[in-house]
């Protein structure tokens, strides 16, 4: 552990243990097993917390198939709405202590992780929203319907039932609140997946779920092993719905075994975004713009904008500024105030940017700053910018993960073709334009391929806006009304009067 201050409230919560929430109830994982989480700035201990294998998720999805069945099911929309808001409050009392989980499981630096459980309480006031307003419509019934005699024919929106979320390391509590607040709104129970890698956090929502007044097995969560617990909820019959977060890989063997039972399923996976930057951007505001589109979250970012596309006018002074730019950013525990850039998740995680960076140093790219080797301790790794990269190389065509940009110029003013160099992916997730011209930022918008689009700003992410990814980024969308619409199913009725 750090020697850096923590709050008395999350040193308890270290020494308290981290079980598994079946059906309202704390419980060891059946089989007996555990794991430990580290903090990935020193590489030392922070806590064991219990496994939940494939019996665990059984027992998890039992709990969530009853709680759909009972007193949940006859609440008003109103009163699922106020649990949804009592749990915002919960979060926000336990900010610190939920901010400072996060910085010791995730490395993230305090401030941001400060300003993600309030996002992560805003989720939950904004579903109560629309869990007041599911609403159905009338239409007209069929011909022959009516050909009888008097009809009616109305829609009612149901919540599709026992879904299962799983979720990724990067930002913990926000992948599992994005998801908690429209399926609980929508009216479903839930059985929660958090990463190995990043338990703790999710254990005391469980326990703010509760305090909320949630009845018990709506909200259950079973820590695990993504082949163990992941693979069993996914496959589980009485699942109707899985929602996952993550890599590409294991999103596409997810929607392979759901397509066995037709299970829904939505998929929110990996990204490549394209930034581009044209002569007349206010370079005041791209270069630290288009330098925290990379390294916003030391890089581990779906979102993240790492294939930086610059007009030849401003692409040197541009290299030059990012660089002073990631020079100045400095590196170390996310509880040390000073800190704006954290450790990667694992050892494993820091060799597998550590080789991209080694084959971009074996390409012809130009190394910009940057691409040393982490001599202390921490999965650290310092912002790395390459210039002069061409679109076939591994590092303009895989996803990083971690804090390593690749710039190419551009010379055309043809939208057309800058908007292939844009396009080249087989990702969609996000990317930005730079510019002060309105027509070429609308003109520029329309061509990109990507769910979600920004100019002069990056990754411009809120409850509100629609979030998710085209081609290879994955299926449907999160945040919004849309959001919700993932886990309800419509209903058509007609009555023949
Ligand atoms: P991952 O390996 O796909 O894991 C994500 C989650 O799935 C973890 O909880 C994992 O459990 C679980 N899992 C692993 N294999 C599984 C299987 N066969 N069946 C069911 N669940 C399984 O991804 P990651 O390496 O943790 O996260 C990094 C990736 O996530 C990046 O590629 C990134 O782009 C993507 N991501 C995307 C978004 C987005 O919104 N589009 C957001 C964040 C991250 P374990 O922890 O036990 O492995
Ligand atoms: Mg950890």
């Amino acid at each position: 552990m750090t020697n850096l201050p923590i709050d008395p409230a999350t040193r308890a919560v270290l020494d308290g243990g981290f079980p598994l929430l079946i059906g309202g109830q704390f419980v060891s994982g059946s089989a007996g097993q555990s794991a430990t989480s580290f903090d990935p700035a020193t590489g030392e201990k922070l806590a064991d917390f219990d496994l939940g294998d494939a019996s665990d998720i059984d027992a998890a999805v039992a709990a969530a198939k009853s709680a759909f069945g009972g007193p949940w099911r006859k609440l008003q929309l109103n009163e699922r709405a106020r649990l949804l808001r009592a749990l915002a409050r919960g979060i926000e009392a336990n900010a610190q202590l939920l901010a400072e989980l996060e910085v010791l499981d995730n490395g993230m630096p305090l401030m941001l992780a400060q300003m993600i459980v309030g996002n992560c309480a805003q989720l939950f006031d904004y579903y109560a929203g629309w869990a007041e307003r599911i609403e159905g419509t009338t239409t007209e019934p069929p011909p022959h319907v009516q050909e009888q005699g008097e009809a009616l024919t109305y829609t009612l929106k149901e919540p599709v039932g026992v879904v299962g979320l799983i979720v990724p390391w990067n930002v913990p509590l926000s992948m599992a609140c994005l998801k908690l607040a429209p399926s609980l709104a929508a009216g479903c129970t839930v059985v929660l997946k958090p990463a190995e890698e990043t338990p703790l956090s999710a254990v005391v929502l469980g326990r703010l779920i509760g305090e909320a007044g949630f009845p018990d097995g709506v909200v259950n969560i079973v820590n695990g092993r993504g082949e163990e617990a992941g693979t069993a909820l996914v496959a589980h019959p009485d699942v109707a719905k899985i929602s996952f977060t993550g890599s590409t890989a294991v999103g596409k063997s997810i929607a392979r075994e759901c397509a066995g039972s037709m299970k829904k399923v939505s998929l929110e996976l990996g990204g490549k975004s394209p930034v581009v930057v044209f002569p007349d951007a206010d370079l005041s505001k791209a270069v630290p713009g288009v330098a925290m589109a990379t390294f916003f979250l030391q890089g581990q970012n779906c979102m993240a904008g790492t294939r930086i596309f610059a007009h030849r006018d401003i692409y040197e002074p541009l290299l030059e500024g990012m660089a002073a730019f990631a020079e100045n950013m400095k590196l170390g525990h996310g509880l040390d105030p000073e800190t704006m850039q954290g450790p990667l998740i694992s050892k494993r995680q820091q060799e597998r940017v550590m080789g991209f960076i080694a084959d971009g140093k074996n390409s012809d790219a130009r190394l910009v700053t940057g691409g040393t080797e982490w001599d202390g301790k921490g999965n650290f790794v310092s912002p790395t910018i390459f210039a002069d990269v061409d679109p076939s190389m591994r590092i303009v065509r895989e996803e990083i993960f971690g804090p390593v940009m690749a710039v190419q110029p551009f010379e055309t003013d043809d939208l057309d073709e800058i908007a292939a160099l844009a396009n080249d992916s087989p990702y969609g997730l996000s990317g930005s334009v730079w510019t002060r011209d309105l027509s070429i930022a609308h003109r520029t918008v329309s061509r990109i391929r990507s769910g979600h689009v920004s100019v002069n700003c990056h990754g411009a992410v809120a409850a509100n806006i629609p979030f998710g990814g085209y081609r290879e980024s994955g299926w449907g969308r999160e945040f919004g009304r849309e959001g919700m619409e993932l886990y309800l199913e419509t209903k058509a009725v007609t009555l023949a009067l």
